[in-house]
């Protein structure tokens, strides 16, 4: 692995096979499949008796996420992978339709009791790791409290099972008595770590694990998730809007714009031969890490416009610099671009 720091961005040299070993997905057992998924917040109302118009957050998504495999989720701000990650463990707003079935169990179909015993096997390690901990508890009642909540451990077994957790994900455990406000950004997202990992979980969804994170850190954390994936046989969603950091760990890329998937492949295949006009501007915005090297960049124009006024036919319409009359009212589906089926996307142009 080539892992290295300029001023501004960290880049990471995934060329000479950390994920060139991709791993044979549909010999994989699914772990998560998402079908149709429809998240709408109520929005504001149209007049004094209208109805109050939705807001399209996610919008008809399917993908489904194999175990031990880490599918990363990228898109602009605001294109809903955050509510996606969140509706996948019945977190925030509830979903409106759609499907989501873990290990073949429908989640919505669950009352809050027996989702309870599920969402052991589901946890969340959130972008803002200051605000994720509770600041009046220390590192040790804080995971105390999840192993009792769980019914994992109480009294002194608990307290080795902390100290093993601290151990496991690089903290001394002699920081069992100190609160979140002692610790640097890094600690604390370790420490979030910790308590995801605590419940023995399958599956983590990874909400921009390192967003907040200084770039020297960030390649510590992300080393840390992976040597966790395979000591502990988990599986992510890595949910991010740096592009270098997804390639790194991911095996397999969704694309997200305005609520759907617009593409999704095997990560080396996505960033050598990007197929939608999106995904294709996005890649162009990663500096070249070569001294020297030069990439023609595609601008796009405008910005992402918000979930209350979806363009018409191909959402990406009005910024897609290849865009053609169709575009306008016609909108396209997810369709497989080769044989087996391991890269999709959504353009006419496929069509
Ligand atoms: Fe661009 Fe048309 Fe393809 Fe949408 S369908 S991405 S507007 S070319």
């Amino acid at each position: 692995m080539v892992c290295y720091v300029d001023s501004t961005v960290l880049y990471y040299n995934n060329k000479n096979g950390i994920n060139s070993v991709q791993k044979q997905m549909k010999d994989q057992e699914q772990l998560l499949s998402v079908s149709d998924l429809r998240v709408h917040f109520p929005g504001r109302k149209s007049g004094f008796l209208g109805k109050p118009l939705p807001i399209q957050v996610v919008n008809g998504v399917s993908f489904e996420v194999y175990k031990g495999e880490t599918l990363g989720l990228v898109g602009e701000s605001g294109c809903g992978k955050t509510t996606l990650g969140r509706a996948l463990i019945r977190l925030g707003h509830p979903v409106v339709s759609g499907k989501i079935l873990f290990e073949g169990r429908e989640i919505s179909a669950l009352g809050n009791r027996e989702f309870r015993f599920l969402r052991k096997e589901m946890q969340m390690i959130f972008q803002d790791p200051f605000g994720s901990l509770n600041p009046r508890l220390t590192v040790g009642q804080m995971l105390a409290e999840v192993l009792l909540v769980h019914g994992i451990a109480r009294g002194e077994a608990a307290r080795k099972r902390i100290e093993e957790l601290l151990n496991i994900v690089g903290l001394n455990s002699e920081y069992y008595n100190r609160y979140p406000h002692e610790f640097s950004g890094g600690q604390r997202q370790r420490i979030g770590i910790a308590r995801a990992i605590a419940v023995n979980p399958k599956f983590i969804i990874c909400d921009e694990p390192v967003s907040a994170l200084d770039v020297s850190i960030q390649s510590q954390i992300i080393n840390l998730l992976k040597d966790l994936q395979r000591d502990l046989g988990l599986t992510y969603l890595f949910i991010a809007h740096d592009l270098s950091v997804v390639e790194y760990i991911s095996d397999r890329v969704a694309v997200m714009y305005l609520g759907k998937i617009v593409e999704i492949a095997d990560s080396a295949e996505l960033y050598a031969n990007p197929k939608h006009p999106y995904t294709k501007a996005l890649l162009s915005a990663i500096p070249n890490p070569e001294p020297g090297g030069k990439k023609e960049r595609i601008l796009l124009n405008g910005d992402l416009p918000g979930p209350l006024s979806i363009p018409s036919g191909c959402s990406f319409h009005p910024r897609c610099p290849v865009a053609k009359a169709e575009c306008r009212n016609r909108e396209p589906k997810l369709r497989n671009l080769n044989n087996n089926n391991s890269h999709q996307a959504s353009c006419l142009l496929y069509e």
